[in-house]
Order: structure tokens, then C-alpha cells, then sequence
């Protein structure tokens, strides 16, 4: 009798969760999750319609503070997931130009125009998935800033790092972390410096700041592994290092989920 009660109760939790498509990536704050749907699957994340690529591929990003569920409805399938939470680090950043931040009037100009050419850049291109399964470190070096720490520059509290840094020697190679495509080349922007943005597709995109020389052309493929730029300290930067950014439809993910975590 009891084996049979046993049975009964744990049957059908096998059944659903077997049933329920698989999911990659990390539910975690800053983390992504991918999956490949049958085609013309329907899916909702927290109750809004989440677009489904060619092949049935889609992308889902948590931001840095996402509340600790999340609702994923596939068609008619529901499914609760626990999203783990990070503790952030607080960086104290001293000896900055003072320019840089507390900007002057004619500063604010550029600054703004700026972010439009980045704000641009982020917007979804390429509907085609062009990353790879893992994310490759972009260079060579001592981890010197984390994503999501809160920072304090020159004693001013300012916006959350929303990316990692690699400090090392000026002129060491960047390489880019996954296939795309080059979406943006400028020289001389106020906080990134040299700033080349890459579109992995699907909406995800890459943004390395403070390069000292870039070696891509916008509109060019790339391919994992290959040699972008190297490292300077160009724009907003206290020493030579790499800013590296990952962006899903403007929110901003955590670079290092991307380098532990399998994407399909
Ligand atoms: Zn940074």
C-alpha cells in the first residue's frame, strides 16, 4: 500500500519536470539562460512575451537585481525557478581626473552624444545566433574589477560596474571572447576611451573600453579567439586595463557567467 502511495506521489513530479524543455545558463543575478524551442513555441518570462528566434532559440537575461523567482511559460507549460543572488563589492576608486567625474558643461555634451552612439549599438542586430557555446577570457591579466560592485569614484558614490576589468601591461592583445560581429569602432569617447561593441546576435552584445590601438573595422567578422585591439588606458581609467561589458537588450549581465556557464 505504501509503495504504492509512493508511486503516486512521485510520479508525476518526474513527468512534468522531464517534460519541461532544457534550459542552459545560470539562474543567478546577472546571469543568462538560452534554450532551443520547437518551432513556433510560444514563451512568456514573468508574465511578458519573450521573442523566439529561428530554430526556436531564445535569450533571457537577469539583471543585477532580479527578484529571487522567475515564471517560464513554454505554450502551455509552467515552471518556477529560483534566481541565486550575489553579493556585491564595494570599489573604492581614487586618483581619477577630476574632469572625468564631475564633467564640465561643454563635457556633457559629448558625453551624451556618446551614449547615444552606445545606446545605438546595443539595440538587437543580428537575429542570427553568432556566439559560441562558451565565452574565451578577452585578455590576458589580473581581475582588478568585478560586475555589479557598487563604485565610489574620488569618494562619489555612482553607478554599479556593469562589466569586468582586466588590468595588464599597455599593449597586450585583446581577443574577442565569442564570434559576432563589429557594431561599433570610435576612438576617444569620454568614459570608454577607444570603445569597439560587438554584436554576438540575438541581442547580446560586447563592449570593450579604454583600448590603446583596435585592429576591426565596423561591420567586420570576428571569430572567437581573434585579435581585436590591445589594452590602454583611454578615457575614464586610472591605470591600462580592459572594461569588458555584456549587454542582452540593454541589461547588463555578468561577463563572468558567460566564461563558466554553457550557452545553447
Ligand atoms: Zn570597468
Amino acid at each position: 500500500m505504501f509503495l504504492i502511495f509512493f508511486i503516486i506521489l512521485i510520479f508525476p513530479v518526474n513527468f512534468k519536470a522531464e517534460t519541461f524543455p532544457k534550459i542552459f545558463g545560470c539562474f543567478c543575478e546577472g546571469g543568462v539562460i538560452t534554450g532551443n524551442l520547437e518551432n513556433g513555441s510560444k514563451l512568456k518570462i514573468d508574465n511578458k512575451q519573450v521573442e523566439v528566434f529561428e530554430k526556436g532559440r531564445f535569450i533571457y537575461a537577469f539583471g543585477r537585481k532580479y527578484k529571487e523567482n522567475v515564471k517560464i511559460e513554454i505554450n502551455d507549460k509552467v515552471k518556477k525557478f529560483t534566481v541565486s543572488k550575489k553579493k556585491y563589492k564595494i570599489e573604492n576608486i581614487k586618483g581619477l581626473p577630476r574632469k572625468k567625474v564631475e564633467p564640465s558643461k561643454e563635457d556633457l555634451n559629448k558625453i551624451i552624444s556618446d551614449q547615444n552612439k552606445i545606446k545605438k549599438a546595443k539595440l538587437i542586430g543580428y537575429k542570427t545566433r553568432l556566439f559560441n557555446e562558451k565565452f574565451i577570457l578577452p585578455s590576458k591579466g589580473r581581475m582588478s574589477g568585478f560586475y555589479g560592485s557598487q563604485r565610489i569614484l574620488n569618494s562619489k558614490p555612482r553607478r554599479p560596474h556593469a562589466g569586468i576589468d582586466i588590468a595588464a601591461k599597455e599593449g597586450t592583445s585583446v581577443i574577442a571572447p565569442s564570434s559576432g560581429i563589429i557594431k561599433l569602432v570610435e576612438e576617444d569617447m569620454f568614459f570608454t576611451g577607444n570603445t569597439v561593441i560587438m554584436d554576438h546576435g540575438l541581442g547580446l552584445i560586447s563592449i570593450f573600453a579604454h583600448l590603446k590601438e583596435v585592429f576591426v573595422e565596423k561591420g567586420e567578422k570576428v571569430l572567437q579567439g581573434q585579435k581585436i585591439g590591445s589594452i590602454g588606458m583611454t578615457g575614464r581609467a586610472t591605470g591600462p586595463h580592459l572594461h569588458w561589458g555584456v549587454y542582452l537588450n540593454n541589461t547588463s549581465v555578468d561577463p563572468e557567467v558567460l566564461l563558466k556557464y554553457e550557452l545553447n
